[in-house]
């Protein structure tokens, strides 16, 4: 495949929240711009005014900006081919709608939506459920073919409403070849005849997709299975405006699947598995149509990238781990799959895994800082990168910084009872006692000089670390879990600690 002057586009309708699904398509795009030197385009597809949803368009731009995925043409951006709004293009579709009429390769459909659905239920009567207008009763139909020249002139000087449909020839195999798919067919007869102008004078999504891609230059198409059987249609039109010769190529994605693999991944599928399915959390009155994100679940968009381009795509080699840049060297189109992909939730949280754990402590500490101070606690960087570098490898998401290591920036917290029950024992109550007085006298206070006297205190009193550690630990978080407890005695301090320690035994003692 020759490479040059690759121009992509991402063409999300902004409908409501882009769901994750659709951050795979741009990032794909995305990828492919990069590789190869080429030009990324965001371009909003909103012809369709009555499934606008006021803020989609700033929900893309944010969730896209999260990912790193930075349009280099695009309605902010800006970009020579412009506008990239759809909707502040509308006068430039009309003259190819045009053209094509004037060709005979569309027409003028004056149906109304009563005179349709009359004709849907009556075919539903005769036990045909999906009717389809197309070749085979375009003529039973309310337009312009079998019109006079005068009927129609006066029909459409009177203001009447009309629609603007393809006419798809009949008795013809519609092939186009597709990256991912190899060669596609599409019998004619099967294809419906589709608006390409609607009643309100806006080019549907067919129109102005099609003149957008060749007026843009776009070299790929790259977007989801759900659009394969559109192409035809469009395939259609790059013939019938004269552009074969500049047709983009394309490239379907493979649908992404519920976890399961049963069934496509919708929406719905994450409020029922309590998983984001969108990049960023969508606020709307209704708490059905609100959705969770990434981000707020807690996840490093580079681990979320690096999840989604591993849905449908892989390198060929074992390597896993990707950042944008060397997902931008390794990424091929040729290596995409046909076949679904489970959306594998468990695999997203475990790319995140490896990213916090592989994060500097101090810029890991940048990225907690903000949860730490939404919970009123404003530590030093050098404490809360301490902190970071012993949680990273006992967390999952960011939030889990503070939800398991609370304990490191306030001594609030729940002891674990039971353990505190089995292990506080009478018998070894003046040995703690005198283990909070030996820490305290301590001179090396830090995990080696900590350890060392812990353990000379245990050879003392002939205890063993089962009989004393679980107490500590629970006296200096509440809990039996957590990283090495000498070093979060470091950490915590000497005076801290003994702080800590006191007011535990003392509650210890009453249960
Ligand atoms: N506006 C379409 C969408 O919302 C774009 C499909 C395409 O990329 O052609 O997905």
């Amino acid at each position: 495949m020759t490479m040059e002057n690759i121009r992509v586009r991402f063409a999300p309708s902004p409908t409501g929240a882009l769901h994750i699904g659709g951050v795979r398509t741009a990032l794909y795009n995305y990828l492919l711009a990069k590789k190869h030197g080429g030009t990324f385009i965001l371009r909003i597809e909103d012809t369709d005014r009555t499934r606008y949803v006021p803020g989609a368009e700033d929900y893309i731009l944010e969730a896209l900006e999260w990912c790193g995925l930075i349009p280099d043409e695009g309605p902010t951006t800006g970009g020579e081919l412009g506008p990239y709004r759809q909707s502040e293009r509308k006068d430039i579709y009309q003259e190819y709608a045009q053209n094509l009429v004037d060709n005979g390769k569309a027409y003028y459909a004056f149906d109304t939506p009563e005179e349709l659905d009359a004709r849907r239920q009556e075919e539903k009567e005769k036990g045909n459920h999906s009717f389809r207008y197309d070749s085979s009763n375009r003529h039973e139909m309310n337009n312009s073919l079998d019109m006079s020249e005068a009927d129609l002139a006066s029909r459409l000087s009177s203001g009447e409403p009309y629609t603007i449909r393809l006419k798809v020839p009949r008795d013809e195999t519609v092939r186009f070849q597709d990256i991912v798919r190899g060669e596609v067919a599409f019998q004619s007869n099967e294809l419906d005849d589709k608006i390409l102008v609607k009643g309100d004078g806006m080019p549907t999504y067919h129109m102005a997709n099609i003149v957008d891609d060749h007026l843009m230059k776009i070299s790929h198409v790259i977007r989801g299975e759900e659009w394969l059987s559109s192409t035809a249609h469009h395939v259609l039109l790059y013939r019938f405006l004269d552009w074969e010769d500049e047709m983009p190529k394309f490239a379907h994605l493979p649908l992404i699947l519920k976890p399961n693999g049963k069934g496509k991944l919708s929406k719905r599928t994450g409020a029922q598995l309590g998983i984001p399915v969108f990049p960023l959390d969508w606020k709307v009155e209704n708490p059905e149509d609100s959705f969770v994100g990434f981000r707020e679940f807690g996840f490093d968009p580079a681990a979320v990238v690096n999840f989604l381009a591993f849905l449908g795509w892989n390198p060929g080699t074992e390597q896993e781990i990707f950042n944008l840049d060397e997902l931008v060297q390794a990424f091929d189109l040729e290596k995409i799959s046909k076949g679904g992909a489970k959306f594998d939730f468990d695999k997203a949280k475990w790319y995140n895994q490896q990213y916090i754990m592989a994060t500097d402590n101090h810029k890991l500490a940048e990225k907690v800082r903000p949860i730490i101070e939404a919970n009123g606690h404003q530590p030093d960087d050098k404490y809360l990168a301490a902190v970071c570098g012993m949680m990273k490898e006992r967390v999952t998401f960011y939030p889990d910084f503070w939800k398991n290591a609370a304990f490191f920036f306030q001594d609030g917290y729940d002891y674990d009872e039971k353990t505190v029950r089995k292990k506080w024992k009478e018998e070894h109550r003046s040995a703690f006692d005198q283990l909070q007085l030996r820490l305290k006298n301590l001179s090396q206070y830090n995990d080696p000089g900590i350890k060392g006297e812990v353990e000379s205190f245990m050879q003392d009193h002939g205890l063993k670390y089962g009989d004393v550690l679980p107490i500590l630990r629970i006296a200096l978080s509440g809990t039996t879990k957590g990283p090495s407890i000498f070093e979060i005695m470091e950490l915590l301090g000497k005076e801290e600690v003994d702080k800590r320690i006191t007011k535990a035994y003392s509650i210890f003692d009453t249960l």
